[in-house]
């Protein structure tokens, strides 16, 4: 079986000691595609060096909502050209990771979104598609995203919302990121609403080093893991693990421009 993880921060320190043995065990356990997010910008330089030594890997670029603090106008400016320089280069694959967290209080609405919109004008600009962070907010970005109506949608990553949110997501033509938190018997509700989604609109992502599924509590977590988590929620749904996992490749597929047979 063949898997991509949309959704990983690989560049992070807790992968320094055995990246390569990370991604070649991934690789050995059919995750073919690995993506890396764009959190500040000052990881946009370590990130896509990182990309650059492996042709598995690709890159997004973008402001994250929860380090607010290392965000400054002229960051948007640095987007701006970075997208510029990289938009049709093939392992440029997004932007992200971008989007609004309303869990944390301290973190400015207003603030969030600006940068938002200035980011959701970017991938549109560029016709690139968004990877999407969504905590407590899913009204205002749903408003946001119909407003933009963008022309390459993308995905809301770790997707926890209700089955209300998830249509309106599916409606605009956005995916849905599901990873290790539904593997958590204790995630009750997101159980409920992944067992009722479309199956045409589901990807998978790990998000690691975070969420870590259930089967490795409170461990860093790893693309490794991907085929497992694939399993687990594909039994949930009452599917063949075969047929998430070809359809949310063909999903992702569908969403990067990649064609599913010549990965
Ligand atoms: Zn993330």
């Amino acid at each position: 079986m063949r898997y991509i993880d949309t959704h990983t921060h690989l560049d992070c320190p807790d992968f320094d000691a055995d990246r390569d043995k990370v991604i070649s065990n991934a690789k050995s356990f059919g995750v073919e595609r690995i993506l890396i997010m764009g959190i500040t910008a000052s990881n946009w330089d370590r990130l896509w060096q990182l990309v650059l030594s492996d042709q598995a890997l690709f890159g997004a670029f973008g402001l994250h909502p929860i380090f607010l603090d290392a965000h400054r106008d002229e960051h948007i400016d640095r987007l701006q050209q970075r997208l510029a320089t990289l938009v049709d280069h093939p392992q440029c694959c997004a932007v992200g990771e971008i989007g609004l967290d309303y869990f944390l209080p301290e973190l400015n609405r207003e603030r969030q979104q600006t940068l938002l919109e200035a980011q959701l004008q970017l991938a549109s600009d560029f016709n690139l598609p968004v990877l999407l962070h969504v905590r407590r907010a899913h009204a205002p970005m749903i408003a946001t995203l119909k407003r933009f109506g963008l022309h390459r949608t993308g995905i809301v990553h770790a997707f926890s919302g209700s089955r209300e949110e998830a249509r309106e997501y599916i409606k605009l033509g956005f995916k849905l990121g599901l990873g290790g938190a539904a593997t958590w018997p204790q995630a009750k509700r997101l159980r409920r609403t992944l067992a009722e989604l479309p199956r045409s609109s589901l990807v998978l992502e790990t998000d690691s080093p975070d969420m870590a599924p259930s089967f490795q509590a409170y461990q860093r977590n790893s693309p490794e893991f991907l085929p497992e988590i694939c399993r687990q929620l594909a039994e949930l749904r009452g599917e063949t693990t075969e047929t998430l996992a070809q359809a949310c490749l063909n999903n992702s597929c569908e969403l990067f421009g990649w064609s599913s047979t010549e990965l």
